[in-house]
């Protein structure tokens, strides 16, 4: 089926993301029967492609099911696959805004000032994902799996007894910085200032391990290599003199930021713009619509968690409108 600007069409669940979270929503509603209608976004930036966070990985060596490991896209694609056998019903479309305080609730594609929605929605799973602040430095987005990373958790392995960088000067930075030094021979924290964000404990680990150097007032200028990350030109920010810093993999931590401008004034957020959701649950303060995934999680951020909070909004969202007919 087409989807029609101003069409107002009725349906059960509208799922409005499709990273890992919002397809086994799909997954999940289109097995309860419940016809779910998937905006998974528009592969028009980096951050709300369909398919996520994962469109931009190579391999993924931790989703469980895979032993030999299967490529981000691969495995979006197969989620994807999966959604479509059991009758979800997947647009590639954005949503460009919704009311929350009308029952159904309102999705709108295309001219956000259109007097009807495209969509109304008996019940709504967002799963708008997050993205990581990148440097926006020329190539990153081509060097992403190439040498260069958002996750450790996710990479690391891949950087044995290589000598890598970390920049950022957070929590977040120092946690990738001392995970790192499991696998690299060598790990240098480039930092904008003189003094780190972090907290102190995370601070003091980082300092104590000796596998760890800093690299003081510093930013990057420019990635190195062809095909692949060979380098970085980091330039110190108080004397202006640039250096070759000679890694093979490069994390940027400098923070994520949550899909979430749509729901401005429609769900309320953390202080750091995260969904908020309803303790050991999907529900967001707005009855009848569910978020899972990156767009409510800033704390695992993994694909399997997000993966089961997705299935937890559509177990929920099928409660919902079983007490709602
Ligand atoms: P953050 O606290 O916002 O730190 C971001 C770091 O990146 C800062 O040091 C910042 O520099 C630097 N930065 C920002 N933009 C930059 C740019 N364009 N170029 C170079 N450097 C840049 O983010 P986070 O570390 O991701 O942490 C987010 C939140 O999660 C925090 O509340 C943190 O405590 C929490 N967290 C906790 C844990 C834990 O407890 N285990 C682990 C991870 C995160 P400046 O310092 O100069 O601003």
């Amino acid at each position: 089926m087409t989807l029609q600007a101003g069409a107002s069409r009725e349906v059960d669940v509208a799922v409005i993301g499709s990273g890992p979270a919002g397809l086994t929503a799909a997954i999940y509603a289109a097995r309860a029967d419940l016809k779910p209608v998937v905006l998974e976004g528009e592969p028009s930036s980096t951050s709300d492609q369909p398919g996520g966070q994962l469109m931009l990985t190579t391999d993924v060596e931790n989703f469980p099911g895979f032993p030999e490991g299967v490529m981000g896209p691969e495995l979006m694609r197969r989620f994807r696959d999966q959604a479509v056998r059991f009758g979800a019903e997947i647009h590639t479309l954005k949503a460009s805004r919704v009311d929350f305080s009308t029952r159904p609730h309102s999705i709108w594609v295309g001219d956000p000032a259109a007097a009807a929605p495209t969509l109304r929605a008996a019940a709504v799973i967002v799963s708008t994902g997050a993205q990581s602040i990148m440097l926006g430095l020329d190539r990153e987005v081509d060097l992403i799996g190439h040498g260069l990373s958002t996750c450790a958790t996710c990479d690391g392995f891949f950087f044995r007894d290589q000598h890598i960088a970390v920049v950022g000067g957070g929590d977040s930075a120092m946690e990738e910085a001392t995970f790192l030094t499991r696998f690299a021979s060598k790990v240098t924290v480039i930092h904008r200032r003189d003094s780190l964000r972090a907290s102190k404990i995370m601070q003091q680990r980082a300092f104590r391990n000796e596998r760890i150097d800093f690299m003081w007032n510093s930013v990057v200028e420019q990635y190195l290599g062809d095909s692949a990350l060979a380098g970085l030109r980091v330039r110190n920010v108080e004397t202006g003199a640039t250096s070759v810093l000679g890694v093979t993999g490069c994390f940027i931590a400098i923070g994520h930021r949550p899909n979430t401008d749509l729901f401005d004034g429609q769900l309320p957020m953390k202080e750091n713009g995260y969904l908020l959701t309803e303790p050991n649950s999907a529900a967001t303060a707005a009855e009848g619509v569910f978020a899972c995934g990156d767009v409510q999680d800033d704390f695992y951020r993994q694909a399997i968690t997000a993966a089961g909070t997705g299935c937890m909004a559509a177990i929920e969202a099928e409660r919902y409108l079983e007490r709602l007919h």
